[in-house]
């Protein structure tokens, strides 16, 4: 019987470390089956000639929850070459839920995930209440696969109603928890999501129902996953206690993540080799890490990292013209200068500047004549010019009518704490938070960004490690044992790239939410394909119009997940 389709000439990099090879990919329904020198006739053949051929990326942290239900390729994580996503994060779900319980669930996600709630509102036709139903609703039409985790924050409304956001459970609504969450995990759930962060509030002010749960109630409900056997727990916020939640159980446990920054230089060495001693003493204990830089942009129309400054801030709140001419005033450079160069940064103050300079860079300059300015940082233009780096910052805005844009690379830039935190045995790739934030951020193309930064450009791991750390690690923990690795027998996951070319795109606004709401989207070029189940999702940037994903149940005892 032919074959439904063989990938020719590509470069296999199949997800396990071991080096990349030239062959061939046959592929019979939704599952490899062949690899090698294949023979044999084909009903299709894909020529991947010059292309790497690596298991889907799996993006191991989303907040797709809603949008996947208007969007079922969940964009634009798959044009990055993700063929599953794993929703229902940091406590937060779309079930289960009572019909009187919607409008809270779609703001505590809209309000901590800073998602439009217009959109969710206009987007999300709600046909379900329990977990089973969710998946089920989701599972008739998806572009990617999605492995959805139960969230504790609407499990506790559920049980609970409106005092799921006053008090300490009872007994009882504890073991109604534990008895849904099982019903979940059984009908296919990944495991379970809990946060302890007492900044995520709902539209009203009130607490996210997770941040409501005494450490008792959060590690009967985390019980749940180990009696079951399978499945991972997500904890999100305070650390310790995501320790101690790990600690006590022998299923993986995903707690937070760890970030180089500025402005504690050393926090993460102390965080890594926490990871690290976590993982030594055998607890199955995981931080993330995100591969792109926390860069923010800015220019002196809307930077408001200057405003825990008085001075700054009083400027800033002027009208433009009048902020210009004020910049001009020597008096009152003089004391922006005092705050944000002379007087050293707070540590007690969150947020505030961190008068690095050297971490000021120049992204877009707007006149031609200083375009050799971009890509230098303020300080060291500054240095070049034997100016002062306050007067090298606004002079050259001022120029530029405050056009310029500058970038801020305080958090995930360093290159040596970012080798160290990557290349690490003891970190996880990924928590894109796709889906949220949605204005602002689009970390889903973490995966393109260190193919093509830290792979291509710095060199700091092989194509081989990389691709292992985007695919097979997270497929393993997440218990997706059919996934991550070009092997026969396993789902035909797939993503053909060019590792010459690959990379993301500059990000772009658009308005393409439901009800015209804006986001910030990014897409990518050098990634050819991305083919989900046997089937070709994305081809060249662009939808095919297949929507091969599943639910991606999470069933042991050798049952294909799907
Ligand atoms: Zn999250």
């Amino acid at each position: 019987m032919p074959y439904d389709l063989i990938i020719r000439n590509g470069k296999v990099v199949d997800g396990s470390g071991i080096p990349g090879f030239y062959g061939d990919v046959a592929i019979s329904g939704n599952r490899i089956v062949e690899i090698g020198q294949v023979s044999g006739e084909a009903r299709r053949v894909l020529d991947a000639d010059g292309l790497v051929v690596a298991p889907g990326i799996i993006d191991n942290h989303t907040h797709y929850d809603a949008q996947v239900t208007w969007d079922p390729l969940c964009t634009f994580s798959c044009y990055h070459g993700a063929t599953t996503v794993v929703i229902g994060n940091c406590s937060l779900a779309m079930a289960p839920a009572h019909q009187g319980d919607r409008e809270m669930l779609a703001g505590v996600l809209s309000h901590v995930e800073a998602i439009p709630l217009e959109a969710i509102r206009a987007g999300v036709t709600w046909s379900w209440e329990t977990i089973p139903e969710y998946l089920n609703a989701l599972d008739h039409r998806l572009g990617v696969n999605v492995a959805s985790l139960i969230g504790h924050s609407a499990v506790r409304r559920y049980v609970m109603g409106e005092a799921s956001q006053e008090r300490h459970a009872t007994d009882d609504e504890v073991s109604a928890m534990k008895a849904i969450v099982r019903e979940g995990i059984e009908a296919g759930a990944v495991g379970v999501s809990f946060e302890r962060n007492m900044r995520h509030f709902d539209w009203d002010g009130r607490l996210a129902p997770t941040n409501l749960a005494s450490d008792a109630e959060i590690f009967a409900v985390a019980g749940v996953v180990d009696k079951v056997g399978r499945g991972v727990i997500q904890f999100g916020g305070d650390r310790k206690l995501g320790a101690q939640v790990a600690k006590n159980s022998r299923c993986p446990v995903f707690y937070g993540n760890i970030t180089q920054q500025a402005v504690a230089p050393d926090r993460w060495r102390e965080q890594l080799a926490d990871a690290e001693n976590m993982m030594r003493q055998g607890h199955r204990a995981y931080q993330f890490v995100m591969p792109r830089p926390g860069d923010l942009r800015y220019t002196l129309k809307t930077a408001q990292h200057f405003d825990a400054l008085p001075t700054w801030k009083n400027v800033m709140l002027l009208p433009l013209e009048k902020r210009k001419e004020v910049f001009r005033d020597p008096e009152v450079r003089a004391k922006l200068h005092v705050e944000a160069v002379e007087t050293p940064r707070d540590p007690n103050r969150v947020g505030e500047f961190t008068r690095r300079w050297d971490l000021q860079f120049v992204f877009r300059p707007a006149l031609p004549k200083h375009q050799h300015l971009k890509g230098k940082s303020v300080a060291e233009i500054a240095r070049e010019q034997g100016r002062d780096v306050l007067d090298v910052f606004l002079d050259l805005s001022l120029e530029e009518d405050l056009e310029t844009e500058f970038e801020r690379r305080e958090v995930n830039s360093d290159e040596a704490a970012m080798t160290a935190l990557l290349t690490s045995p003891y970190t996880i790739i990924g928590q894109s938070d796709g889906g949220a934030h949605v204005v602002f951020r689009t970390d889903y193309s973490y995966s393109t960004y260190l193919l093509s930064h830290w792979v291509r450009e710095k060199g700091i791991m092989s194509l081989e490690e990389a691709i292992r750390k985007l695919t097979f690690v997270p497929a393993s923990l997440f218990g997706l044992f059919d996934r991550g690795l070009v092997r026969p027998g396993m789902a035909a996951d797939l993503v053909l790239f060019d590792t010459q070319t690959v990379r993301e795109c500059e990000p772009e606004m658009v308005n393409d939410l439901p009800g015209g709401e804006k986001r910030l989207i990014q897409r990518a070029i050098g990634v050819k394909t991305t083919m989900v189940n046997g089937a070709i999702l994305v081809q060249d940037g662009e939808h095919t119009g297949a929507f091969p994903g599943r639910v991606l149940r999470n069933h042991h005892n050798g049952h294909p997940s799907l």
